[in-house]
């Protein structure tokens, strides 16, 4: 097992361009650790750095006591998993998983499965980082056990058109396995698959990560794969020159959700989105209101004495997060409070079964700061073309009805509003 540092990490691809800039972060030995973030903030180029498949072009990256920015692949006792399993369709199960494994020569006759197999692997080997040499004892004692750990025992000779797709997806996870190394490094594994066997896939990630305790980098796109198998998850950004970090938080997933550190963080992680206003607080000290668009929210007591920053913040143009599941519908909100509802028309209205999904529209221009474009863009952009109105997104019970077109009083929760600076896109706490 290895824990894996990096200090000042950068990447510029030929001479301009740039894919990852200054990253410090220290994955703990035994650790899953999930790099998260929208496409092209350099997700892949940094698991790429870490496996050596990548050079370095700035700072230093560290494999348990060893620097390995010079060293190649094979030299780092790591296995990758990426996005496109390629088991071979011709090949036993024995064999796919077998594949990274090589019979040393010595090992002598009865091993023809193991030669035929090794041509095809000198083939591929492109695709891994290394092929491992050992005796046959050995390779079987290997697939067996992973076999076992995967719960695929009863397949080795079955071409891999006869298994279900988990089935296909635990032997590409067993041909990682059974190269049982310090790091296993994992590229979007799952996002081939289908919505329901990616849930499924993901408890087993998790469960073969609470067996073999290997250190764990997995990269996704996905905020909520981040956030379910990530014991920490490092939130990335794509590269600009104005706003070069491309890391932008590390933290536990309760830790971003709750406490985000700027903007970014809070729109990325969650979802629905995290809705966003512009406005300013007004009052004195005794009481203190949230105003945006026609809109007043009298804030909770606890609120000011919880972040007295915000006292210096009175007047100024600021920007509030509300997440959806922060509105409750008045009928069956514990305690509501009449300073603290909003009184909106439910433009659309999405039952779920175990809440309600209440979208309506804010008189109130939509947030644009460079992090939120980013994420727009990400996305497709089409909030951006709302004009005056901002579309606000409340998660309520659904013990009770709402209409779509129908008048709604949503009560809100105060105490948990976040506030932005909108120049940095800051979290003010
Ligand atoms: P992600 O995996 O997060 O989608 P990548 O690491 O693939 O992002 O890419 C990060 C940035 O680097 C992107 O702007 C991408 O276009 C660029 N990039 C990636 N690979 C190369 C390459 N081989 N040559 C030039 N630019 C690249
Ligand atoms: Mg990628």
């Amino acid at each position: 097992m290895a824990g894996i540092v990096l200090e000042n990490v950068g990447k510029i691809y030929g001479d301009e361009i740039r894919a990852v800039a200054d990253v410090n972060l220290e994955i703990g030995d035994g650790e899953f650790l999930v790099l998260v973030g929208p496409s092209g903030c350099g997700k892949s180029t940094m698991l790429r750095m870490i496996a050596g498949l990548e050079e370095i072009s700035e700072g230093k990256i560290t494999i348990g006591d060893r620097v390995v920015n010079d060293g190649q692949p094979k030299d780092r006792d790591i296995a990758m998993m990426f996005q496109n399993y390629a088991l071979y369709p011709h090949w036993s199960v024995f064999d796919n998983m077998a594949f990274g494994l090589k019979l040393r020569r010595s090992s002598g006759l009865g091993a023809r499965r193991f030669s035929w197999m090794a041509d095809r692997i000198r083939l591929c080997s492109a695709l891994i980082c290394d092929i491992l040499v050992m005796g046959k004892e050995e390779i079987m004692r290997r697939v067996d056990a992973g076999a076992e750990l995967l719960e695929i025992p009863d397949y080795p000779d079955r071409r891999p058109k006869a298994l279900s797709g988990g089935q296909r997806q635990r032997v590409a996870m067993g041909r990682a396995t059974v190269r049982e190394p310090s790091v296993f490094l994992m590229d979007e594994p799952l996002s081939n698959l289908d919505a329901k066997l990616r849930v499924l896939m993901r408890t087993e990630l998790s469960l073969l990560h609470e067996r073999l305790g290997t250190t764990t980098v997995y990269v996704t796109h996905d905020q909520v794969e981040a956030m379910t198998l990530g014991q920490r998850v490092a939130v990335l950004k794509p590269y600009s020159v104005a706003r070069p970090e491309t890391l932008q938080q590390v933290d536990t997933p309760s830790k971003l959700y709750h406490e985000p550190r700027n903007l970014f963080v809070a729109c990325f992680i969650g979802s629905p989105a995290m809705n966003l206003a512009s406005g300013h607080l007004e009052g004195d000290g005794e009481s203190v209101s949230a105003v945006f668009g026609n809109t007043r929210l009298t804030l909770h007591p606890e609120m000011l004495s919880r972040n007295p920053k915000i006292s210096a913040h009175m007047n100024e143009e600021l920007v509030f997060g509300i997440r959806p599941g922060v509105f409750e519908d008045v009928r069956v909100a514990r305690d509501p409070v009449e300073e603290c509802v909003m009184e909106v028309e439910a433009a659309v209205v999405e039952v779920l079964g175990p809440e309600t999904l209440v979208h309506f529209l804010v008189p109130s221009p939509p947030v644009v700061t460079p992090d939120i474009e980013e994420l727009l863009k990400d996305n497709g952009a089409e909030a951006l073309s709302l004009g005056d109105t901002t579309k606000f997104t409340a998660r309520v019970n659904s013990d009770v009805d709402v209409a779509a077109g129908s008048r709604c009083r949503l009560a809100v929760d105060t105490s948990k509003i976040h506030f932005f600076d909108p120049k940095t896109g800051l979290r003010i706490a």
